[in-house]
């Protein structure tokens, strides 16, 4: 079976199972899980924040964030493609009464102009501009990045207007290891992090939000509030730990054979547009003679799973479990349709 409907669907590896069976594990809500605690820390000083809270999901990092930066009837700047506007249920209003500005950025890339344009002044009647959101890499957009001098234009103009800014940084690790940004470098520009374990990085479950000592003790208060307070996590944290150590730069793989996949694609006549291949996410238009449910009917026939992005759309994501042979396949398959 090949599955390209997303990089979450990886197991976990030998290596990566054993870190877990070793591992020493406590009670984290009591503060005492010494796996957890070495998770936290790594990812903390490695992005130069000075705390970090390991928590289930991506979703619940950035909604704790939100929380934390904002609140109600405040207004959070996005792109309009953002995770935390199109695929977390509507929680920032849930969750923290907060509405989304969407600005139409450059394939999921907002500017620090856009930003600017639409920071509302303070009026009584006026919503709150308090928050600005950025997703690199962009999911929805094909896996973009931005550069470090985008990132810290809008950082400046955060500063600038007392802002909060936050990334979400679901798949930051495929933004480095494309560019010449380190993650401390990308750390001091924004007030809070969230990083994904269980996504290109092949950890079967976690993410962490980083920030300052402050930050990082509301939003412990507002994981347990959450429901997301954790007993013995050390097992998960462990395998966070080994994705950190051995899965990292091998991302790059998954990048050249996405690469190669949209290569093989653009000679195809059904496809009719493909999305800048820049990391893992290959996101493709059909022709309207293909119907997406046929298509990704006739790719499960071949076994291979793939997922409709949209109105003709697909979406691909390469991950640690798809290999070369896997991608002779597909590119079998897909030249056979
Ligand atoms: C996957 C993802 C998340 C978090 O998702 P979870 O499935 O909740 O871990 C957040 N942001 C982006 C951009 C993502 O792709």
């Amino acid at each position: 079976m090949i599955d390209l409907r997303s990089d979450t669907v990886t197991k976990p590896t030998k290596g990566m199972l054993e870190a877990m069976f070793n591992a020493e594990v406590g009670d984290d809500v009591f503060g005492e899980e010494p796996t957890v605690n070495a998770l936290e820390e790594k990812v903390a000083k490695l992005f130069g924040k000075e705390a970090a809270v390991f928590c289930p999901s991506g979703t619940m990092t950035n909604q704790i964030a939100i929380k934390v930066h904002t609140q109600p009837g405040d207004e959070v700047l996005c792109d309009t493609t953002a995770h935390i506007y199109n695929f977390e249920g509507g929680g920032i209003s849930f969750n923290s009464g907060v509405q989304a500005r969407l600005l139409p950025g450059e394939h999921g890339r907002i500017s620090a102009q856009q930003v600017k344009e639409n920071i509302n002044p303070r009026y009584d009647w006026m919503t709150n501009t308090s928050l600005v959101c950025i997703e690199n890499t962009a999911n929805r957009a094909g896996g973009s990045f931005y550069s470090l001098q985008q990132m810290k234009e809008i950082s400046d103009v955060c500063k600038q207007q007392k802002l909060n800014y936050h990334l979400d940084g679901a798949r930051i690790f495929n933004a480095i290891v494309e560019n010449d940004y380190t993650p401390a470098g990308i750390g001091n520009l924004f007030d809070s992090v969230s990083v994904c374990l269980s996504k290109g990085l092949g950890a079967p479950v976690g993410s962490l939000l980083l920030g300052d000592k402050e930050f990082i003790r509301k939003a412990r208060r507002v994981r347990k509030v959450f429901g997301g307070g954790m007993r013995q996590a050390g097992y998960l944290a462990a395998a966070g730990i080994y994705a950190l150590d051995h899965h990292v730069n091998r991302l790059k793989e998954d990048h050249a054979r996405a690469k190669k996949l949209a290569e093989t694609m653009s000679k195809l006549s059904y496809i009719d547009s493909i999305l800048p291949v820049d990391t893992n996410i290959v996101i493709f238009n059909l022709n309207d003679k293909l119907k997406p449910e046929d298509f990704v009917k006739k790719l499960a026939e071949k076994n291979i799973k793939a997922t409709a992005f949209g109105k003709q759309a697909i979406r691909f994501v390469t991950h640690l479990d798809f290999t070369d042979d896997m991608l002779a396949q597909t590119e079998a398959a897909l030249k056979a349709i």
